[in-house]
């Protein structure tokens, strides 16, 4: 479905885990950031690309390596790829690939192309990276902490800020990769909203959002998890998981997540961190 468009912005958003695929239109460029899930849903945006396209050349923007935003690569063969310099140097890249083959066995899934680790063609490597594409302005700032590939994307000319997956307001901070480069990327985030200012907030998965005081609300709620899990391994003290359940919904799906960040933090307080 349709979650969100403007003449030169449409999110799609996916049935499962609400994960979005935006699709941003300039004078010079379409792109088209994480292509999801399912084999319909990833046809029904490649026609609405075809349909917009015009003369101009196609760029891909990958968030991060988790598999389900990565699994529809290849449908867009036409595409140049963005992504994190960390992203093409993933040293797992057969554990997402594995991933994906696993979902797609697993729900009896046909796709009508291959499946493959993107190829990255612009790698970007420092905060504040610029990408020039005639008029367009797109603004890259590293964000690891989810997993250790992560990046933000602001196009700068209409405001409209790619978040990956942080800054949801449907999931808490899942940590794959370490709780603290993740709070940092969220106080990176809290900069962004102060410096920036900007118009749209594009999360992976949920609602996009305009305002300004929601998304630093989102900040200081991510930051709240996350304080909760340190001190949850500290003091050995169960965690208050309650507010969760009550602030998600969803808690079948989400205590697993929940599980593992908990282990996590068991994991970086014996590291020392
Ligand atoms: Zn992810």
């Amino acid at each position: 479905m349709i979650q969100h468009r403007t003449p030169h912005l449409t999110i799609f958003e996916s049935a499962l885990y609400r994960t979005t695929s935006t699709v941003l239109q300039t004078d010079d460029i379409v792109l088209v950031v994480d292509p999801n899930w399912l084999p319909a849903e990833i046809s029904g945006i490649r026609q609405f690309v075809q349909e917009v396209q015009g003369g101009r050349p196609l760029f891909l923007l990958f968030t991060h390596s988790d598999y389900d935003h990565i699994l529809g690569w290849r449908a867009f063969p036409q595409a140049k790829v963005i992504a994190s310099k960390t992203f093409a140097d993933n040293p797992d890249k057969e554990k997402s690939l594995e991933q994906i083959r696993q979902f797609d066995e697993e729900y009896y899934i046909r796709r009508d192309y291959p499946i493959a680790y993107p190829n990255v063609d612009i790698g970007i490597f420092e905060d504040g990276q610029l990408i020039e594409l005639g008029q367009t302005r797109l603004r890259f700032y590293l964000a690891p902490g989810h997993t250790a590939d992560g990046l933000f994307a602001i196009a700068e000319n209409a405001g409209d800020w790619i978040a990956g997956d942080y800054l949801s307001n449907i999931e808490f901070p899942f940590v794959y990769d370490s709780i603290h480069a993740y709070e940092e990327t969220i106080q990176k985030a809290q900069r962004i909203i102060i410096e920036y200012e900007p118009a749209l907030l594009i999360p992976g998965h949920g609602d996009a959002t305009s305002s300004r005081q929601e998304m630093l609300n989102r900040c200081t709620e991510s930051l709240h998890y996350l304080q909760q899990l340190r001190q949850a391994a500290q003091s050995g003290k169960p965690f208050p998981e309650e507010y969760l359940w009550k602030r998600y919904g969803n808690r079948r799906g989400l205590a697993g997540p929940h599980r593992e960040n908990l282990e996590m933090a068991e994991k970086e307080k014996e590291a020392g961190g």
